[in-house]
């Protein structure tokens, strides 16, 4: 069993009680790491120590070069321990080893790198001259917010490290980084590596434990400024009641149920390998999952044909394995969870296709196999609600209009996909679907240099590019006037004081 520590003001330490958290991997069911348990005055050590930073350490004090010359090392760094990270990740994840090899590891640190390179733009912003008031000189000065608490999930562990380090330090914040109590070890490595480059302390914090203690106290600490949340919109809307109490700034990034649209005229095969990567992909465990497939009527019998075929090509098994194309769930409870989504299809009379259990042979570990189901209708639990496991609900639909009311009928809307040859028509019809991100002819490319965020009760504020940089950062108005000791030209003099 590897025991870790956790990185509070550049040092490693356990928690103040000693208590620990276990790792489980979720193909072995093995617990093979212990974390610390941080108790809140493990926390409060952590806030204090990112607030001395921001407060007095050389961090926000910094030119934007400096920091991101500083920042390049640390990108330098973890590209030399890429290949470390690949089995932890998958260890702890149940990702398979060749999506972390391939792209959780690799991507995610490449996706840092973008952020810190978008992060050389000017801070200084002016603002148009006007008449009034008169001949002074206004400009727009970003600054950093102050101390950043980041809380993520466990679907993508180390791309969400990167997604909430790399916009709060770049932009000249310190940080308290909360990981997924699943999925804390690539975290904790990410801390290693900070330690490394010799980054002042108190800049990065990484703390671990459960939400209800070590993310809770993050959200209503008083010298916590902003929070950036990843996780269910069940505790995105506590976090938003939590930060409340302090006006904290926040970035939520929530649940989805996304809609992917094949119209009659979409490439056949291609998007039929892809209506199965955009559920799939992470054995169903993505927020922007097309976990909805709305089929147009015309392409319907031999689209449908096409998937199926395709989806016996889904390799589930030990995420170990380098042919493994998807893994276990992250744990039992995920497990449960999706079995009773599989259930209420066949209470609510949907029809199944293909799947619809846990795959056999397979008797350690949490798998579910790829499961379809078919005649899916919108007031079905399995159309409406977040399932964040392996499970594709289709319903067929004749018009581009009802596709469109079909896809816009929940109370999420993080992403989507619309497949057709017609551009005109996909780019009309993504301009029409309430989300974040709409792809066309393509899923879950998300790139460093464009903002993922939700509409609805997908959540608030973005990850990544400039749009997600600039909500690191407080928005400050400098008005300068440049009359001199000029008392006629103060618009303001008579409104106080009399003048003869
Ligand atoms: P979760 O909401 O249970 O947990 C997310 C994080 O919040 C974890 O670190 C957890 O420890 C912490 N937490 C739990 N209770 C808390 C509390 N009371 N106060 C503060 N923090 C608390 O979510 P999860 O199960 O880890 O992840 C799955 C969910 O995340 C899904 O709904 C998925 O759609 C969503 N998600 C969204 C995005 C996105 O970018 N929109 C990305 C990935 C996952």
């Amino acid at each position: 069993m590897n025991t870790h520590r956790m990185y509070i003001n550049g040092e490693f330490v356990d928690s103040s009680d000693g208590k620990t958290i276990s790792v489980e991997n979720p193909a072995s069911e093995e617990q093979f790491a212990q974390v610390p348990a941080a108790t809140s005055e493990d926390v409060d050590r952590a806030v204090r120590a990112a607030r001395e930073a921001f407060d007095s350490g050389p961090w926000p004090r910094m030119s934007q070069k400096e920091r991101i010359a500083k920042l390049m090392t640390l990108v330098a760094a973890m590209k030399a321990r890429e290949a470390e990270l690949y089995s932890i990740e998958s260890e702890q994840s149940g990702i398979p080893i060749r999506k972390t090899t391939l792209m959780d590891i690799p991507v995610g640190i490449e996706m840092f790198r973008t952020m810190v390179e978008q992060s050389d733009f000017p801070l200084y912003e002016p603002l148009p001259w006007t008449d009034f008031p008169k001949v002074s000189w206004n400009f727009v000065q970003r600054e950093p917010i102050g101390v950043c608490a980041g809380i993520s999930a466990w679907n993508f562990p180390w791309i969400f490290t990167m997604w909430k380090s790399a916009p709060a330090l770049a932009m000249g914040n310190t940080l308290v980084f909360k990981p997924a109590s699943y999925t804390p070890l690539t975290s904790l490595e990410f801390a290693k590596i900070v330690r490394e480059c010799d980054f002042p302390p108190g800049v990065v914090n990484v703390v671990t434990g459960s939400g209800s203690t070590v993310g809770a106290d993050l959200c209503t600490h008083p010298l916590v400024d902003k929070v950036s949340f990843t996780g269910s919109t069940e505790v995105g809307q506590q976090v938003q009641q939590m930060t409340a109490g302090t006006l904290k700034r926040i970035t939520l990034e929530l649940g989805g149920k996304s809609a992917n649209i094949i119209m009659d005229d979409a490439y056949l095969d291609l998007s039929a390998e892809a209506a199965l990567f955009a559920c799939f992909f992470n054995a169903g465990q993505s927020c922007e999952a097309g976990a909805r497939l709305l089929v147009q009527d015309g392409i319907y019998d031999e689209f449908m044909a096409s998937m199926l075929e395709r989806a016996n090509t889904i390799t589930v098994g030990d995420p170990a394995d380098f042919e493994t194309t998807m893994g276990p769930l992250i744990s039992d409870s995920q497990r449960a969870r999706v079995e009773s989504y599989i259930q209420s299809a066949h209470d609510e009379g949907a029809t199944l296709l293909f799947g619809g259990g846990r795959t056999a042979g397979l008797d350690r570990g949490y798998y579910i196999d790829p499961t379809i189901f078919t005649g899916v209708t919108p007031e079905m639990k399995i159309f409406r609600e977040e399932i964040f496991g392996p499970v594709l609900a289709v319903t067929r639909f004749k018009t581009r209009d009802e596709a469109i009311k079909l896809a816009n009928d929940s109370m999420y809307g993080l992403g989507g996909a619309v497949w057709t040859r017609d551009l005109q028509k996909g780019i009309e019809m993504a301009k029409a679907v309430r989300t974040g991100t709409v792809w066309v002819n393509d899923y879950h490319l998300l790139n460093a240099n464009a903002p993922f965020g939700g509409y609805k009760m997908s959540g608030t504020g973005h990850e990544m590019s400039t749009y997600a940089l600039k909500e690191y950062t407080e928005m400050k108005h400098i008005h300068v006037d440049l009359m001199g000791d000029n008392r006629d030209d103060k618009f303001w003099m008579d409104y106080t004081v009399n003048r003869e």
